[in-house]
C-alpha cells in the first residue's frame, strides 16, 4: 500500500472487502494535469485547466446532443482509493469525521463526481474544465446537469 493510504492518528478502518457486484464497467478515462493524488484540487473548479474526457470508441453515439449542454455532471471511479475507512481525517485536520459526512474519496464505493463545464466535441472525446481526479481516472458515466432539466 503506498503512502496516500496510510491511516492517520484517530482514523478507523472496518475488516471490509466488497463482495457484491454491481456489475459496473469503465467507459473511458479522463486525461488531466495532475499525476499524483497530492497535485490535484480538492474540488474542480468552472475555470481550472483543461481536462478531455476519453469515452471508448464503443459509446460513441451516446454522445449525440451532448454539445446542446453547456455543463455536465461527470461520474468516475476514484480507483486509487481505500475503502475502508470509517472515520478519517482530512489533509488540514486532525479531527476524524464519518466518512459519509465528507467528500473525500476515501469510501466503500470510491464514487467522484463533478459538474464541468463542456468547451469542445471532438470525436469520442469532450474537453472540459472542473475536474478534480488523476490522469487515468476511470469514468463512469456521463449526464447533462440536472439544472438543464
Ligand atoms: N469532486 C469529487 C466529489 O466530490 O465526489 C471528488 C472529490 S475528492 C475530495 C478529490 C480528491 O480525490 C483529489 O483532490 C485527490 O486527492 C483525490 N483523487 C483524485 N483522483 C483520484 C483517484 N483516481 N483515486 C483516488 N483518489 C483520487
Amino acid at each position: 500500500m503506498n503512502s496516500d493510504n496510510e491511516i492517520r492518528p484517530g482514523e478507523v478502518v472496518v475488516p471490509w472487502r466488497a463482495t457484491e457486484d454491481a456489475g459496473i464497467a469503465f467507459i473511458g478515462r479522463i486525461e488531466t494535469p495532475w499525476k499524483t493524488r497530492a497535485d490535484c484540487p480538492r474540488q474542480g473548479q468552472m475555470d481550472g485547466p483543461l481536462c478531455q474526457i476519453i469515452l471508448d470508441e464503443i459509446w460513441r453515439e451516446a454522445l449525440t446532443g451532448i454539445s446542446r449542454y453547456p455543463q455536465l455532471e461527470v461520474i468516475y471511479w476514484l480507483h486509487l482509493s481505500r475503502r475502508d475507512l470509517v472515520l478519517q481525517c482530512a489533509r488540514q485536520d486532525k479531527v476524524p469525521r464519518g466518512t459519509f459526512s465528507l467528500r473525500s474519496p476515501l469510501r466503500p464505493n470510491p464514487i467522484g463526481t463533478s459538474v464541468v463545464k463542456l468547451e469542445a466535441v471532438q470525436d469520442c472525446r469532450l474537453v472540459v474544465r472542473g475536474l478534480d481526479c488523476i490522469d487515468g481516472t476511470p469514468l463512469l458515466d456521463i449526464k447533462p446537469d440536472r439544472h438543464a432539466f
